[in-house]
């Protein structure tokens, strides 16, 4: 496992945003790269509260931030409100813990949610079948309304105003590209922007990424 020694207080502290769609590989892409570098994966869909839910969802990306430099939001974040309302919340963290935050966006769709981005999310989507937290034990109509209501409402990432202009960095992870190719995409902006010097060895790269996409959600019970 590779370990990230940012600065000697330790006191910066790396977010990766997705901004997505259903099936967009936000969670394979997240999944792969916890895996390879041990970095903090905080799941909006593991969150089964339906009040409080993101003050909960908040509690730990905390709770990730005092193990972890590098967190990974994983949720679609895919409307201003939305990624709004989390650097808000991480701001607040930061200034109770003294953390340096470096607000990074994962931009999965830098065309908008096209045709292309729509075939790709929904075939994958429906090889998901039931192995998802929330969405199961639906028919195909009522997954693509859900999908469909993302759509509509995606708002694309626009760094020139608030609230994406917090983003010091955003990367190109077309999720047409591919989940594989968007990790090494992560890792080269990474290198690139912060000299963070993340290896990707090829066999552990494949490792981490087939063990992705062969995982299996955590089901809540009841
Ligand atoms: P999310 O909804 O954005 O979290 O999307 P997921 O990461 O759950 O991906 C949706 C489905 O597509 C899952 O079943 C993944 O295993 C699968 N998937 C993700 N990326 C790829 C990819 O690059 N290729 C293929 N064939 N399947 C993928
Ligand atoms: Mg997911």
């Amino acid at each position: 496992l590779l370990q990230l020694q940012i600065n000697e207080k330790g006191t910066d502290k790396y977010v990766l945003i997705p901004v997505a769609t259903i099936g967009c590989g936000k969670t394979t892409v997240a999944l792969t790269l916890a895996s390879l570098y041990g970095w903090g994966h905080v799941q909006n869909d593991d969150v089964s509260s339906k009040s409080g839910k993101f003050r909960t969802f908040s509690n730990r990306i905390s709770q990730a931030f005092s193990e972890h430099d590098v967190v990974i939001v994983d949720r679609n974040n895919h409307q201003f409100r939305e990624r709004q309302q989390l650097f808000e919340a991480m701001d607040l963290m930061a200034d109770a813990n003294g953390y340096d935050m470096h607000y990074i966006g994962l931009d999965f769709l830098p065309n908008g949610p096209a045709q292309k981005e729509w075939e790709v999310t929904l075939s994958r989507v429906m090889n998901r079948g039931d192995n998802h937290q929330t969405i199961r034990n639906m028919d195909r109509p009522a997954v693509e309304a859900i999908m469909k209501g993302f759509r509509g409402r995606y708002q694309p990432i626009t760094v020139a105003k608030e609230p994406d202009s917090n983003f010091e960095l955003v990367i190109d992870v077309n999720c047409a590209r591919g989940s594989k190719d968007n990790v090494t995409a992560v890792v080269s902006a990474l290198n690139d922007a912060y000299d963070m010097d993340l290896e990707t060895k090829p066999e552990e790269l494949n490792a981490a990424f087939s063990a992705a996409l062969e995982h299996k959600a955590k089901i809540p019970v009841g």
